[in-house]
């Protein structure tokens, strides 16, 4: 099977895992930003009590030069934003058993694997936390306008979210 087959099917498995929409990407058109750490530290109850979250994560200027060592990922959309970090995560982990040493998850929100973070300690399921794209300084509404989704802000807490989960492939 060629990259490009191997990628047709992973789209195929995000749909039957739940994934509304799903696009194979540049990392380039990724976007990373200084001020995406301030919607966590200010306006997240979760700033600091996670793992996953920051200040553990890895600042945007990291992130940055992480996605610039990356030639193709999987960004997909979602409406169950408590599986999309499982999703991403399961795909990711088969997408490692097929060759591709390299791949990555990151999902959407804080971990929700605890009740509580295992925070002095180190993380109590290292195989299948990971963090989310804008944990990591990814400016998510910038980034998935500019593949071809549509994202609007919230008008209200009671409607339907739309998440997004991101797998750097190779
Ligand atoms: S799996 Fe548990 S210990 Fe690990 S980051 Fe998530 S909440 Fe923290």
């Amino acid at each position: 099977m060629t990259d490009d087959d191997n990628l047709r099917r992973y789209v195929g498995i995000l749909i039957e895992k739940g994934a509304v929409d799903v696009k194979i990407i540049r990392p380039e058109t990724i976007t990373t930003a200084p001020w995406v750490i301030l919607k966590c530290q200010f306006g997240c109850s979760n700033y600091g009590r996670s793992l996953c979250c920051p200040p553990r994560t890895p600042s945007y200027e990291m992130t940055r030069k992480i996605l610039d060592s990356y030639d193709k990922a999987i960004l997909f959309h979602t409406h169950d934003r408590k599986n999309t970090t499982q999703i991403a995560e399961e795909v990711s982990r088969q997408i490692f058993f097929d060759g591709y040493y390299k791949t990555q998850a990151f999902g959407s929100g804080p971990c929700t694997l605890c009740k509580k973070c295992n925070l002095d300690d180190g993380c109590l399921n290292p195989a299948i936390a990971r963090p989310s794209m804008e944990a990591c300084g990814i400016d998510v509404f910038q980034t998935v306008r500019d593949n071809g989704f549509e994202l609007n802000t919230l008008k209200s807490r009671n409607e339907e979210t739309d998440n997004f989960g991101l797998i750097l492939v190779y």
